[in-house]
């Protein structure tokens, strides 16, 4: 099942759930706008390349439409939508004024120099600056993209629309970004595992971790867990994987990767089958990187009880039935891997006040809304009785399909 029909099915159960009309939930699951672009630029050596370049806005009854940018190869308009679609959700379960979108170039940012990157951002801003907007849609990082591709941004939107920091968040310091927001996806999924595992009498500082990607929001994740003394005792990256049954040292390993680039060769742990990450002995499973990584190919191996989806979507429906079977919690991507956009609404707010929040602020006010949402999730699946997955697509789903019922359907 690819990413958008799974998105739809989690979508349509949560809508049964929660006893919707077919008007609210077909008008739910259409998006509001799917933008296709054809991004050509001049390579270094002069010569032409083209790529296609897709943003879609799913929904904006809450708010402005919010969400990442992706710069991958795999980047497809299904996998496009659902991401869309899953931001609406995600900024309903965070309880942010802010509805949802998705945007991608589907290239390989690594085969592009920086000025290629710089000059492929800018042609997608002039293709799209008319239908972006700090009122109508908020572009942010997302995986391969960062926070110079956010100044790139708002450097070509400012050039038309004059100078609006608020147009895009994770933007660099200097231009008006927030503090705290580099930290904030995988903080937040750490503020959010904490809630989980309190739940359970248990705390990070007990537990085994194995954690599936090493970009911004594994590696952050894995830095905090080990700060608050849980062992990280597996990691992996496209590079490889290392393990160590009695902890990896995250921030001598940080060190090593900046260092060489990869995680293999790191004296503090041993190397490993990539693939096996995921089913290695541990207490806590945080996939961080791509989706619909745990499928019926794995899921039966599994050896977690925990699985936090910092990754979107990592879990496939298959998988889903098959771990819930086997008794394992999922905490779900669309209240798991919220910190991004949480503070990405911070630095939204920041840029229209003209006021800079310090650190902790935007630290203390990250945990509050994660353990706020958890518990609000926690009464959802009372209510419904129901899974931690459904208890947050129902938070979600309720909450937009209230606002759309009030802006109501006159033409
Ligand atoms: N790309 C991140 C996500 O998937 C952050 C989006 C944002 O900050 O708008 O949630």
């Amino acid at each position: 099942m690819n990413a958008l029909a799974a998105t739809n099915r989690n979508f349509r159960l949560a809508s049964r759930l929660l006893g919707l009309d077919s008007k609210i939930e077909k008008s739910l699951l259409i998006p509001f706008r799917e933008i296709k672009v054809e991004c050509t630029i001049p390579k270094d050596d002069g010569t032409l390349v083209s790529y296609v370049g897709f943003r879609v806005q799913h929904d904006n009854a809450r708010g402005p439409m919010k969400g990442g940018i992706r710069y991958h190869p795999e980047v497809d308009p299904d996998e496009v939508n659902a991401l869309a679609q899953l931001m609406t959700w995600k900024t309903a379960v965070a309880d942010i004024p802010y509805g949802g979108a998705k945007g991608g170039i589907g290239c390989n940012p690594k085969d592009l120099s920086n000025s290629e990157l710089e000059r492929l951002t800018r042609v997608f801003t002039q293709k799209i600056h008319d239908l972006i907007g700090t009122h109508t849609d908020v572009p942010a990082p997302d995986m391969g993209t960062n926070a110079q591709t956010m100044a790139w941004i708002l450097d070509e939107y400012s050039k038309f629309h004059g100078h609006s920091p608020a147009v895009v968040t994770g933007k660099p310091l200097d231009l008006g970004g927030s503090l705290g927001r580099e930290a904030a996806t995988g903080r937040g999924v750490v503020f959010a595992t904490e809630a989980l595992l309190s739940e359970y009498g248990k705390s990070i500082n007990a537990l085994t971790f194995a954690i599936q990607g090493f970009g911004n929001v594994g590696s952050w994740a894995a830095k905090l867990i080990h700060n608050r003394g849980g062992k990280v005792i597996a990691v992996s990256d496209i590079t490889g994987a290392v393990k160590n049954p009695n902890g990896i040292d995250i921030p001598e390993l940080l060190k090593h990767k900046e260092a060489t680039g990869s995680l293999l060769n790191f004296g503090g742990a041993d190397a490993m089958d990539p693939n096996e990450l995921l089913v290695h002995e541990c207490d806590v499973l945080i996939p961080c990187a791509l989706g619909g990584v745990l499928n019926r190919e794995n899921a039966a191996d599994v050896k977690a009880k925990f699985i936090i989806e910092a990754a979107n979507h990592p879990t496939d429906p298959e998988a889903d039935e098959i771990l819930s079977k086997k008794g394992v919690i999922i905490l779900p991507d669309i209240y798991a891997n919220a910190g991004g956009v949480t503070v990405s609404y911070f630095e939204w707010v920041q840029n229209i006040q003209g006021f800079m929040w310090d650190e902790e602020k935007v630290n203390a006010e990250l945990k509050k809304y994660m353990t706020q949402s958890f518990y609000n999730i926690k009464n959802m699946c009372q209510s419904h009785n129901c899974n931690l997955r459904m208890g947050a697509f129902t938070l979600g789903v309720n909450r937009v399909a209230r606002a759309t019922t009030l802006r109501g359907w006159e033409a």
